[in-house]
């Protein structure tokens, strides 16, 4: 059965054009909102049922995860939806001023810390996600089409065109659904690599850098009158010695999420007891002090798919036409640095930018827009996956480890700028900037910051002794 959505023709990309978005997580959420200023209509189809309220649900499990919106990311939603940040406001979002109410154990000690205008609100996965999906549920002409997976893409003839998905509601019933647009934003386990095969094309090549870690997360109400002044406390782990880490973070209804991070395979536990002890053990027993009194309001959840991975569809040399790949589904960070969604964020802008330049080459048709995107996709990855994967290589047992010269001289310039943000607020300020992805790593090498680092690395006097 071939169904055909019914549009009400606007004359955008071509008449009575239709988009299909594989996945409802953030990236495809994002990816929506963009595409209705280009599409007549749109259809997002999620194989879990979307629930009402703020939930995890079975397609997005880290979602039980701590999921930080960086600056940039919140900057883009804010820009997609606006007045979004006040709704986080208003649902109980606390806003966080990251280089003074974050508490930052960095390996050298603790980030020296000053008010700045680095302020984002602190929310979990699940109410953001909802937020967003109630705004989408607003516009008409998109449709969500729930409990349903996406088995595999309808091409043409000569297989150079997807014009459709294959779709099933139950296992044995398989329908098509017609699009002119296909974007595939369906995750980490995405397998649009197999589709490809399977209509005559090369699946992309995969670079994996694993520095085996794990999370285990447990919410807690924040007990009655507690007092700190702090919002968040961020525990980091130190390599070659030191693989555990922690976070805590106050979020929505008055909650934190507390996660223990292991890395190089020391993985946390998710029995309560086993949790407990290893945030007793970080090199700073603060979150342990913060929770052990407090009432958990959750169990402990595991987490160990963390490997950064990118499948490289720009280096593919052909693709089909009418056909997208976004998010996780391309590029899936270690979340260590929590860059996942704010990357969606910066896809969905990107794919912005290409339609409305496909608007002025060829207003009728979408050719050459796929490889135009995943070319344009591929150099933003760059920045957030050279900072995430150089990180990850400090671990000697890194599966996928390149360490060259240049990760070596990188390595030994963050470390200086750790070691000044200890006593320079300034410092801590400009490396937060890069951390929310507001500024560039680039940034960190302006002349005033690069003089700073190379007389404080000259005069070694000024190490400071490290902690534990
Ligand atoms: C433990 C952990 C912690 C994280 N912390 C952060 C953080 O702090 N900050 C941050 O920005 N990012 C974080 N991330 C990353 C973040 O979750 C993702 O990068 C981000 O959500 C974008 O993912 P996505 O939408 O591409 O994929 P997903 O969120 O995985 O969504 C994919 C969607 O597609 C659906 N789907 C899959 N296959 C099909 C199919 N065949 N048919 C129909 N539907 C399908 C799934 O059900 C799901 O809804 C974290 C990730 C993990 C694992």
């Amino acid at each position: 059965m071939f169904t055909k959505v019914n549009c009400k023709t606007i004359n955008r990309i071509g008449k009575n054009s239709h988009a299909v978005v594989i996945g409802a997580g953030m990236s495809g959420l994002l990816a929506s909102r963009v595409l209705l200023e280009h599409f007549d209509c749109e259809t997002i189809i999620e194989r879990d049922r979307l629930p009402q309220q703020p939930e995890t649900r079975r397609g997005v499990p880290q979602a039980n995860h701590v999921h930080t919106l960086l600056l940039q990311g919140q900057q883009i939603l804010e820009q997609l939806f606006p007045g979004i940040e006040a709704e986080l406001t208003t649902g109980g979002a606390p806003s966080v001023d990251w280089s003074s109410e974050y508490y930052f154990l960095n390996v050298w000690g603790w980030a020296s810390l000053s008010p700045s205008d680095l302020i984002t609100r602190s929310c979990s996965r699940n109410f953001l996600e909802c937020l967003v999906r109630k705004r989408l549920s607003s516009y008409t002409n998109l449709k969500f089409i729930t409990a349903t997976q996406v088995r595999g893409l309808v091409s043409d003839e000569s297989n150079s065109k997807i014009t459709g998905v294959q779709i099933s509601s139950h296992k044995e019933s398989e329908e098509q659904l017609a699009a002119d647009l296909v974007v595939d934003a369906s995750g980490r386990n995405s397998l649009l690599p197999k589709w490809l095969e399977k209509i005559g094309y090369q699946a992309p090549r995969q670079t994996v850098i694993n520095s085996f870690g794990g999370y285990s997360t447990c919410w807690y109400e924040v007990p009655e009158n507690y007092q700190a002044d702090w919002k968040g406390i961020v525990v980091a782990t130190k390599p070659p010695q030191d693989k555990r880490g922690g976070f805590l973070c106050l979020v929505e209804g008055n909650r934190w999420a507390a996660t223990a991070i292991g890395t190089a395979k020391d993985y946390p536990p998710t029995d309560q007891d086993g949790f407990m002890e290893f945030l007793r053990s970080l090199r700073t027993p603060l979150i342990y002090e913060a929770i052990k009194d407090a009432r958990p309001i959750s169990p402990v959840y595991g987490y160990r798919r963390m490997e950064n991975s990118w499948n490289h569809y720009e280096k593919l040399s052909k693709l089909p036409e009418g056909l997208i790949a976004i998010g996780d589904a391309v590029c899936a960070f270690n979340p260590h640095y929590g860059q996942g969604m704010t990357v969606s964020a910066l896809g969905a802008l990107t794919l912005d930018l290409c339609l409305r330049e496909q608007l002025q080459r060829s207003p009728d048709s979408l050719r050459g827009l796929t490889k135009r995107f995943q070319s344009k996709l591929a150099k933003r990855l760059k920045n957030p996956w050279l900072m995430t994967t150089s990180e990850d290589c400090r671990w000697e047992t890194t599966k996928g480890r390149q360490m060259n010269i240049l990760t070596k001289l990188m390595h030994g310039y963050m470390d200086q700028i750790l070691l000044l943000s200890v006593k320079d607020a300034k410092i801590y300020k400009k490396f937060l900037e890069v951390v929310l992805m507001v500024k560039a790593p680039q940034s960190l090498f302006a002349p005033n910051i690069l003089a700073k680092v190379l007389m404080h690395s000259l005069d070694s006097s000024t190490v400071p002794q490290q902690t534990k």
